[in-house]
């Protein structure tokens, strides 16, 4: 997508919109997007022609990136061996249910107490429909998807500071925007103060395309009544019968809904990373990291922490301790070395490589982000509120509550996001004791939702800054550094590789990762065949 003409907005505004809208993190990767990124590319399987001979490979890290690698250069003849820290596959590719445990930097142990059968998606929760890569690996090794609802127009847009502190339907706020939009827009065309920037023949074209996208009226002003009622909804829907009259409902101005900042959160929907249709796998996400350790769980050897990474001009030899209990150094050496640890961890490790990739590997920086999950007794968004699925936004430091978009219509109990956010609203989270951060998040969602206090049984907390195998949520590239140390991170270092999210332009996705690693593969191979 090129960044060019959108309307006069510059790149930047647009980008310090969607930062407000959306956070950092989503602003950073509208960035990548409106930068000439490369979406995926993905064209279909890989296919790695010519006989390796027998060259090993030593993996680092069993997230997505290490679990294609593994899986595709097994396929391709090489003999394959992953180290992982972890005691599961799946890295950021990860699913909490009740009697899971996890203990982040610092030792705060956290065990999940949801009811079997719900879960939370501390790390990835949605796959766009354009993320070939991923969507395929799903269809491949059979993991069952779902529609993800991004845009609810029934979930909420809260301000604090504005309607009385009072949440507004989406629905309510979008539609008066566009018709308050489109009535100033007809205004000005009609009174020819549009002029100079549209012919006279585009100028009815104009008006009549205002009309039907902002529900004007036949004199082009946006007001009560059923054409925008069939935008924002109705006082009393249309029925059937002798009580079927609908009423119509009354619009907010354009000056309230401006001044409210609720006009930011509308943004969303449109960046391309969350238009229709989005996807979740049906069960939890780590349903695709369970697929391919069917596949490739063999290989791996876990609880490995890898402290050192040495290359010679014959072979590469990493070196790791037991992640739980320490102990004696243990070495394995391959012919070649995929290493997919996060630059946030392996800036850390002795590594054996030049110095423009150690220059790139220390100079990515990590965003903090955390996500709280919520256990609900009942789904009372859906049975009080009719929310289903979806996401509500606030300005309050939670940022958004996320609706399960499974399991609607169920009498039973369901778990809430009862908080995503990122820069220093997650540190404050983190600041407290993982109890005191469900408590907060409790506190913030009652303000939208007064069910919270009844309802809310209970939840767990995961600040991703503070998972000892990762320290943030992804790798922040801005243009400046990708500009000076991006081509270092992907080159062939001897006999070393790097591969994951952080290794393409599409850092904090799955499909980053994973075309990432194909990508490294590719070369890899080419390199070992061709001599
Ligand atoms: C909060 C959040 C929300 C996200 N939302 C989405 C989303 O909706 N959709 C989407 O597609 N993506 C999303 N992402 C991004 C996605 O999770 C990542 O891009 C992807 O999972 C990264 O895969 P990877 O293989 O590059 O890295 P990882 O999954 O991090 O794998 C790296 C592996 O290296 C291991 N490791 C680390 N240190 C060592 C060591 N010393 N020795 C041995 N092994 C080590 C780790 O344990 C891990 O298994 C989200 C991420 C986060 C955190």
């Amino acid at each position: 997508m090129s960044g060019a003409g959108i309307g006069s907005m510059s790149r930047r505004e647009l980008l310090m919109m969607i930062g407000a809208a959306a956070g950092s993190s989503v602003a950073y990767r509208a960035m990548a997007s409106l930068d000439m990124v490369p979406e995926s590319d993905y064209k279909g399987p890989i296919k790695l022609e010519g006989d390796p001979k027998g060259a090993s490979v030593l993996i680092l890290g069993a997230g997505l990136a290490g679990l294609v690698a593994a899986l595709e250069l097994r396929k391709a003849g090489y003999k394959v061996q992953v180290l992982e820290y972890n005691q599961r596959v799946g890295g950021r590719n990860w699913t909490l249910r009740g009697g899971d445990s996890y203990t982040e930097l610092g030792g705060f142990e956290q065990k999940c107490e949801f009811d079997p059968g719900l879960y939370l998606n501390p790390g990835p929760w949605r796959l766009p429909y354009h993320h070939n890569a991923i969507l395929d690996y799903c269809k491949r090794l059979g993991v069952v998807l779902e529609p993800f609802n991004q845009v609810n127009y029934n979930a909420y847009l809260h301000s604090s500071k504005a309607f009385g502190g009072k949440p507004q339907r989406y629905r309510h706020i979008q539609a008066d925007f566009n018709g308050g939009v489109a009535e100033l827009l007809a205004k000005s065309t009609k009174q020819k103060k549009m002029d100079q920037l549209v012919t006279k023949e585009d100028r009815e074209i104009l008006l009549e395309s205002l009309k039907g996208w902002g529900a004007l009226e036949n004199d082009y002003t946006y007001r009560m009544g059923l054409e925008s009622s069939g935008r924002r909804g109705y006082d009393h829907d249309p029925n059937g019968g002798t009580i079927g009259k609908p009423v119509p409902s009354k619009p907010i101005s354009i000056d309230e809904i401006l001044k409210s900042g609720l006009w930011r959160y509308l943004v969303h929907g449109h960046i391309y990373e969350f238009q229709t249709t989005l996807f979740q796998p049906v069960g939890g996400m780590d349903m695709i990291s369970k697929a391919f350790a069917r596949e490739v769980g063999d290989a791996v050897r876990f609880n490995c922490k890898v402290t050192a990474i040495k290359q010679d001009g014959h072979k590469v030899t990493a070196t790791y301790v037991d992640a739980k209990t320490g102990g004696a150094p243990t070495q394995v050496s391959a012919d070649w070395c995929l290493c997919t640890i996060p630059a946030s961890v392996l800036s850390q490790i002795d590594l054996d490589v030049s110095a423009p990739m150690h220059d790139a590997i220390n100079a990515l920086p990590y965003e903090a982000s955390i996500k709280v999950g919520l256990q609900a007794k009942r789904r009372f968004w859906e049975q009080d509120e009719s929310i289903y699925g979806g996401v509500t936004f606030t300005d309050l430091p939670n940022n958004m509550i996320g609706y399960p978009n499974t399991g609607y219509f169920g009498s039973g109990k369901g778990v809430l996001l009862g908080a995503y956010t990122f820069g220093p609203n997650a540190y404050e989270f983190t600041a407290l004791s993982p109890q005191e951060r469900v408590k907060k998040a409790i506190e913030f969602g009652a303000q939208i939702h007064p069910q919270y206090k009844d309802e809310i049984e209970n939840g767990i907390a995961v600040g991703w800054h503070r998972v000892p195998w990762i320290l943030g949520c992804a790798g922040a590239w801005t243009e400046e550094k990708r500009k000076q140390h991006y081509d270092n991170i992907c080159r062939i270092d001897g006999r070393v590789l790097l591969a994951g999210e952080h290794v393409s332009y599409i850092p904090a996705w799955q499909e980053g990762a994973i075309t990432s690693s194909l990508n490294a593969i590719s070369r890899l191979h080419q390199r070992v065949v061709n001599g």
